[in-house]
This record gives structure tokens, C-alpha cells and sequence, in this order.
């Protein structure tokens, strides 16, 4: 089977390759505690390529927003939570929010 992120062989009943598998375990381990250029940073480090590391950060297997949706819904949650709001930003918000262009992509420089 084709693993679910990055669609490289991932080998017999398995819907994740061993180094998306890794990149999702370092994910979970510093989820809500890390921005995406943080989480990026870590990605590089393992070694793997930039191909595959941005692959598996903008696959949506389950159409539930991508890890990066997900990174940017716990930061933006964070972030409100700071400001004394109490609201739970969801990566499928954040696709939302994506798709319909309204959300500045937080690796991305903003426009001038
Ligand atoms: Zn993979």
C-alpha cells in the first residue's frame, strides 16, 4: 500500500511509511507546543528529505486538515487562550479558513 502522506510505497497493510510514521510521532510528542517553522526545523533534523517532510506536512489523508492545519489551529488556539479568548481552533477550520484565502500561511511572509 501507498502510505497515506507522502504516497511512497509503504509497504504490506500499512497506511503510513515508517518515516512519515516518525515525522507524525515527533509531531505528537510537541503538539501544542511548538510553531510550524519549530516543527519544521525538527523535520530537518531527522535527516529526511525537504520533499518528503513538506509531503507529509501538507497531506490531508483524512480530510480533516493537514498537519500543518493542525499546528496552525493549536498555535492560533494558544494564542487566543493568551489573550484571555476561550475558543478551540480545529484544523478543519483552519482549512477552511485556507481554502476560502482568508488565512496568511504562518511560514509564509504576508504580502506587503
Ligand atoms: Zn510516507
Amino acid at each position: 500500500m501507498r502510505c497515506a502522506y507522502c504516497q511512497e510505497r509503504a509497504g504490506w497493510f500499512k497506511r503510513i511509511c515508517a518515516d512519515c510514521q516518525r515525522l507524525y510521532n515527533l509531531y505528537t510528542q510537541r503538539r501544542g507546543q511548538i510553531d510550524l517553522l519549530q516543527f519544521l526545523d525538527i523535520c530537518i533534523e531527522t535527516g529526511l528529505p525537504r520533499e518528503k517532510i513538506e509531503a507529509f506536512m501538507n497531506a490531508d489523508p483524512y480530510g480533516s486538515g493537514s498537519i500543518k492545519d493542525q499546528i496552525t489551529a493549536d498555535m492560533s488556539t494558544e494564542l487566543l487562550g493568551a489573550m484571555g479568548i476561550r475558543v478551540q481552533q480545529t484544523a478543519q477550520d483552519v482549512k477552511r479558513l485556507r481554502e476560502r484565502g482568508a488565512w496568511h500561511r504562518m511560514d509564509e511572509k504576508p504580502e506587503e
